[in-house]
C-alpha cells in the first residue's frame, strides 16, 4: 500500500526505484584478517576513493574520504581494537566497539561539522571490521534508492552510480555528510525522515523528491503521477538555473552586484573561481585549525593563504580570521566547559586567553600578501563593539610592523552580534568593509540556537527583525559614502528570496556557496532594482518570517 512520510528536503530532485535497505555490517563476527591488516586495506580504498573523487574535482568529498583514510590508520582507533581483542574480544567485534568509543567522544561536541565526525569514524571502524570479517562490499543490483538510518560518504560513493538513483534517510540533517554529498553528486535526498527504515522494509519501491522532502513508498499510479510532475519541474528548474551561471548577478534593469564565494580550503578556492565567483567574500581559516593535534604554525598558514592569493590573481579575497571556541571546540586549544558556548568565549574573544592565535595567523595573512603583492582583505568574526574593533586593529598593526613589506590590508568586520549592529554607525567608521553574518545574527537577534533542530522552523534570516538589522548596517555604511562596502555572507545571500531581498535592502555583494549561483542570478535577474527595493520594504513592515516568505512566493 503507498504511503508518504515527510523529511527535510536534502538534495534536490526526483527519483524513484527499488527499496535497497543499507544496513551496517554486523558488530561481530568470525574474523578471517587480523585488525592491522584489515586497516591498511581500508586506508588503500579510502585513498583510492578520494583520489578519484579528486580526479572528478570533487574536492570537498575527496577531503571528507582522505581524513577516514588517516583515521583508519589512527592509533587512537587502532590501539582501543588491539586492547579490546586482548582482553579476549573478536577482532571484528573489537574494531566495531573501539569506533563506537572514538565516535562517542565526537558525538558529544556541539558542533554539528565536529558531531558529524562521529558518523565518519563509526564509518572507518565498520569498513575494517568488513574486511576483518571478509565480507563483500554493499553493491547495488538495479536502478535503486537507498534508505537506511544514516549514509556515510564512503559508502555514497562505492556504490554505482548508474544505479543509485536517491537516498533516502531517517537521521542527518542538511549539514551531515550525506547531504552535503548527495547534492555534490546531483542525487536527490530526503534525510531526517522519522521511523524511515522501518517502514520501508516491508515495501518494494521507493520515491524521493528531494525538493519538498517527500519519501513515497510503494507509490501506485497516482503517486507516481505526481512525482514524474515533480521530476520534470526540478529538472526545468536546473536547467533554467544553469542557464544564468555564466551571467552576471544583476537585476533585470541591469543593477549589478558582486557575486562572492564562501569557501574553506584552498582547493575549494580554485573551485569557486571556475565556477564564476568574483572573489572570495569569506575564506573560513578555522577548517584548517580542526581535525588535527596542534595548530597550523605561521609556515603552513602562509603557503595557504599564498596559493589562495595566487589563486584569486588579483580578485578580493577575505580572510576571516579563525572563528573558533564556544561551539567549535578545538582539542588544543582547551577552554572550559561553557553552559552557553554561543554567548561563551568564541572567536576573536580568544585573543586575550590565547595571546599567539591571532599575531600568527595575522603574520601568516601579510606573509602571503607580501610573497603575492596582492592586498589581503581581513576581516574579524563576533565583534561586538568598538574595543573589539580596537583590539583587532592593534593586532593586526602590530603584524604588519613584523611584516613590513606587505601591501596594508583592507580591514572588516563581520557583523553578526546584535550589538554591532546597533553601533553600526561608529564600527563603520572604523573599518573598509562589513559583512552581515546572517546565520549567527538570526541567532542572536531571535534568541534562536541555530544548532537546535527543534527551532528550526524559527531560524529563518527572512524574519523582518533581521531585515531590519540588515537595512540598519546598510545605511550606517552608506553614510560613509563608499568608505565601508557593505556585503552579505551568511546562507541568507545563497537563497534566491532572501538574496533579492537583501539586493531590495542595498547590499551590493553577495557571498554564498558557489552552488547556489545559478538560482540567485536567475531570480535577482527576473526583478528591477526598483522592484525588489518595494518589496523589501514591504517585508521591512511584515510581522513574521512567514509573512515575508509569503510576499516573495507571491511576487
Ligand atoms: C554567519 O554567522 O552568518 C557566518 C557567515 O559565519 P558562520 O556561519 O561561520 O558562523
Ligand atoms: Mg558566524
Amino acid at each position: 500500500m503507498t504511503s508518504e512520510l515527510h523529511g527535510v528536503p536534502a538534495a534536490p530532485g526526483v527519483a524513484t526505484g527499488a527499496t535497497w535497505i543499507h544496513r551496517p555490517p554486523p558488530a561481530g563476527g568470525v574474523a578471517t584478517r587480523s585488525i592491522a591488516a584489515s586497516a591498511e586495506l581500508a586506508v588503500e580504498e579510502l585513498e583510492r576513493l578520494g583520489m578519484r573523487l579528486r580526479d572528478e574535482g570533487r574536492l570537498d568529498e575527496a577531503q571528507i574520504l582522505e581524513a577516514q583514510a588517516m583515521m583508519a590508520a589512527d592509533d587512537e582507533l587502532l590501539g582501543r581494537a588491539r586492547e579490546r581483542q586482548a582482553d579476549g574480544e573478536d577482532p571484528v567485534a573489537a574494531i566495531v566497539a573501539a569506533g563506537e568509543e572514538v565516535a562517542a567522544v565526537f558525538a558529544t561536541m556541539d558542533d554539528e561539522l565536529l558531531a558529524a565526525r562521529a558518523a565518519d569514524v563509526r564509518d572507518v571502524a565498520a569498513r575494517i571490521a568488513r574486511h576483518a570479517a571478509g565480507t563483500d562490499a554493499p553493491r547495488l543490483e538495479r536502478r535503486s534508492i537507498v534508505v537506511g538510518t544514516d549514509l556515510a560518504p564512503s559508502v555514497t560513493v562505492e556504490l554505482d552510480r548508474a544505479l543509485l538513483a536517491g537516498i533516502a534517510l531517517e537521521g542527518g540533517s542538511r549539514t551531515s555528510h550525506a547531504a552535503i554529498l548527495a547534492r555534490a553528486l546531483g542525487i536527490p535526498a530526503v534525510v531526517g525522515v522519522p521511523g524511515l527504515v522501518d517502514r520501508a522494509a516491508a515495501s518494494h519501491e521507493v520515491g524521493v523528491d528531494g525538493a519538498s522532502g517527500i519519501v513515497v513508498l510503494d507509490p501506485d499510479a497516482a503517486a507516481l503521477d505526481r512525482l514524474a510532475h515533480a521530476a520534470a519541474e526540478a529538472e526545468a528548474t536546473r536547467a533554467a538555473d544553469e542557464a544564468f551561471l555564466g551571467l552576471p548577478l544583476a537585476t533585470s534593469d541591469g543593477h549589478r552586484v558582486h557575486c562572492f564565494a564562501n569557501v574553506g580550503d584552498p582547493a575549494e578556492t580554485a573551485a569557486a573561481f571556475a565556477a564564476g565567483a568574483e572573489g572570495i567574500g569569506l575564506f573560513r581559516t578555522e577548517f584548517a585549525f580542526s581535525g588535527r593535534p596542534s595548530p597550523p604554525g605561521e609556515d603552513e598558514q602562509a603557503s595557504a593563504y599564498e596559493q589562495v592569493l595566487r589563486a584569486a590573481d588579483g580578485a578580493r579575497i577575505v580572510f576571516r580570521l579563525a572563528d573558533i571556541g564556544g561551539d567549535k571546540p578545538i582539542p588544543y586549544l582547551p577552554l572550559p566547559p561553557e553552559p552557553n558556548p554561543f554567548l561563551g568565549v568564541r572567536a576573536i574573544r580568544l585573543a586575550e586567553r590565547y595571546p599567539d592565535l591571532y599575531p600568527t595567523q595575522l603574520r601568516a595573512i601579510l606573509r602571503a600578501a607580501a610573497r603575492t603583492g596582492r592586498t589581503a582583505s581581513i576581516m574579524a568574526p563576533m565583534v561586538a563593539d568598538a574595543a573589539d574593533l580596537a583590539t583587532v586593529r592593534r593586532l593586526i598593526d602590530e603584524a604588519a610592523s613584523a611584516v613590513p613589506d606587505a601591501p596594508v590590508p583592507r580591514v572588516g568586520i563581520m557583523v553578526e552580534i546584535p550589538s554591532a549592529v546597533m553601533l553600526a554607525d561608529e564600527l563603520a567608521a572604523g573599518v573598509d568593509f562589513m559583512s552581515i553574518g546572517t546565520n549567527d545574527l538570526t541567532q542572536y537577534l531571535l534568541a534562536v540556537d541555530r544548532g537546535n533542530p527543534a527551532l528550526a522552523m524559527r531560524q529563518d534570516p527572512a524574519h523582518p527583525a533581521v531585515l531590519r538589522a540588515v537595512a540598519r548596517v546598510v545605511e550606517a555604511a552608506a553614510a560613509r559614502s563608499g568608505a565601508c562596502e557593505v556585503a552579505v555572507c551568511g546562507e541568507m545571500a545563497g537563497d534566491a528570496a532572501g538574496a533579492m531581498l537583501l539586493i531590495g535592502l542595498g547590499v551590493d555583494e553577495l557571498s554564498m556557496d558557489p552552488r547556489a549561483f545559478g538560482a540567485v542570478k536567475r531570480a535577482v535577474a527576473s526583478r528591477s532594482r526598483a522592484e525588489l527595493a518595494a518589496l523589501a520594504q514591504r517585508a521591512l513592515g511584515a510581522s513574521s518570517a512567514d509573512e515575508v516568505r509569503a510576499l516573495m512566493a507571491d511576487a
